[in-house]
């Protein structure tokens, strides 16, 4: 595990260093609160960190007000450093967001001891994070986590003037699938072909699991070229070989619609809606195919709200089963 240690002092900066090395952990090193603070507001920030209240720039108690106050990034345990031992101070400390306090000199012992109960809370953390956000068949992003990112990717596509992709998957036949291999056969499927689905993603794209075999896809920047480009890769991979289960092996294909929106009136629900029919869409015209709505949210004037432009996708038709 990384520690972020903040210390002006250079003596007791090489000290901490050496102490949190002896004990497996990795040091991130800075001398003043600054640089802390831009480590700290960072997503990859250290988890832990050992942070001196006398620095210059920011104090270290200004700093745990900081990450408490403005930083987004994950949780971040924070231990405070200082020479205060005066009850009053000590509240102070705590009261400005520190999850915990060490007198210096600090003392190795109890200093280890301390970073080791910080470590059980950063890692207890981490495992109620990973349970409230992700899915736990295919570890994708849970309903509610895919949609507060497609929401945030709506705000950011209307701020930065860029287009948005956005893709509903859905295993054709799915019942069938049950019903043949049973559920944990079932669950297999979805395993895989989920994971077949996320392979052709993007590092910045998301995917998650909107329903009991439908897949929600967040594709940031495309347009309706590389949605449909992505949708269609998706089709590809899921059908291209058999699925392995533990109850046999199956071939499983997926029905996906696809939808782009841009501009400032972008929003979550109405690309929802529209990738949705589109979905319907593949899915009355035979399955195993990708559907293309254009977004409503396209149409700046009211007489254009809600409508629909279908396009047929050329080339994209493939034998429904
Ligand atoms: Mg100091």
């Amino acid at each position: 595990m990384r520690i972020l240690i903040a210390e002006d002092d250079p003596t007791t900066l090489l000290l901490l260093e050496r102490a949190v090395k002896d004990w497996g952990y990795e040091a991130v090193a800075v001398r003043d609160g600054n640089s802390a603070w831009e480590i700290l507001r960072s997503a990859d920030s250290p988890p832990l960190a050992l942070l001196d209240w006398m620095m210059p720039a920011l104090s270290g108690v200004e700093l745990c007000c900081k990450v408490r106050q403005e930083s987004e990034a994950p949780f971040v345990y924070l231990v405070l450093l200082t020479g205060k031992t005066k009850t009053e101070d000590i509240v102070q400390g705590m009261e400005s967001g520190a999850d915990d306090y060490l007198s210096k000199p600090f003392d190795r012992q109890e200093l280890k001891v301390r970073l080791r109960a910080g470590q059980r809370i950063v890692e207890l953390h981490e495992k109620l994070r990973i349970h409230a956000t992700r899915d736990a068949l295919t570890s994708l992003w849970n309903r509610r986590m895919i949609l507060e990112i497609l929401g945030r990717e709506c705000a950011r596509a209307a701020r930065a003037g860029t287009e948005l992709g956005v893709v509903i998957a859905d295993l054709d036949h799915f019942k069938r699938v049950n019903d043949i291999l049973g559920h944990l056969g079932g669950d297999a499927v979805l395993l895989e072909a989920s994971r077949r689905m996320n392979r052709v993603l993007r590092p910045y794209d998301a995917m998650g699991r909107y329903g009991g075999e439908e897949f929600l896809i967040v594709l940031p920047g495309c347009d309706q070229a590389g949605t449909v480009t992505a949708a269609e890769r998706m089709r590809q991979v899921v059908e291209e070989t058999e699925i392995a289960t533990p109850a046999g092996n199956i071939l499983v294909t997926v029905s996906l619609g696809a939808v782009t929106g841009e501009g400032p009136s972008i929003d979550s629900d109405e690309l929802i809606k529209n990738a949705d029919t589109a979905l319907y869409r593949a899915k009355r015209a035979g399955r195993n195919r990708v559907e293309v709505a254009t977004s409503s949210s396209n149409c700046v004037s009211s007489n254009c709200a809600g409508a629909q432009t279908e396009v047929a996708p050329a080339g994209l038709s493939h034998c429904p089963d």
